[in-house]
């Protein structure tokens, strides 16, 4: 307690006022860090986010009592009742007709008239 503050403020002062490479260095970590302070609750948000839809995306809900389970389960954990799986695998289009069997007639037409 022998030394006041007021010293340790009056460096500080000095070195930020002053163009020294050491303010300049003092004066991008305090840019930084608030910086970080303030986009870190930004990618906090983000990340919780796209947790949250990837972990609804893994979800089955219950079409008897609404409990949301995993897919990949049969039936219902709380009341017992059988999940589709037809949800999981929908084909394209219709569904009736897988996409590997699938044919497209292409025919060729002449376009434009070039005289
Ligand atoms: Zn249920």
């Amino acid at each position: 307690m022998n030394r006041p503050p007021a010293l340790l403020w009056f460096g500080i002062l000095l070195l930020l006022l002053l163009p020294t490479a050491a303010g300049r260095v003092l004066l991008d970590l305090v840019g930084g860090v608030a910086l970080v302070l303030l986009a870190l609750p930004l990618l906090l948000t983000g990340a919780g986010w796209i947790g949250w839809k990837v972990l609804k995306s893994r979800l089955v809900t219950c079409p008897a009592c609404g409990t949301a389970s995993l897919k990949g389960q049969t039936s219902c954990p709380a009341c017992g009742t059988a999940l589709g799986q037809e949800s999981t695998s929908a084909g394209v289009g219709d569904g009736s007709i897988p996409a590997s069997d699938a044919t497209i007639d292409v025919t060729a037409q002449d376009v434009g008239s070039e005289s």
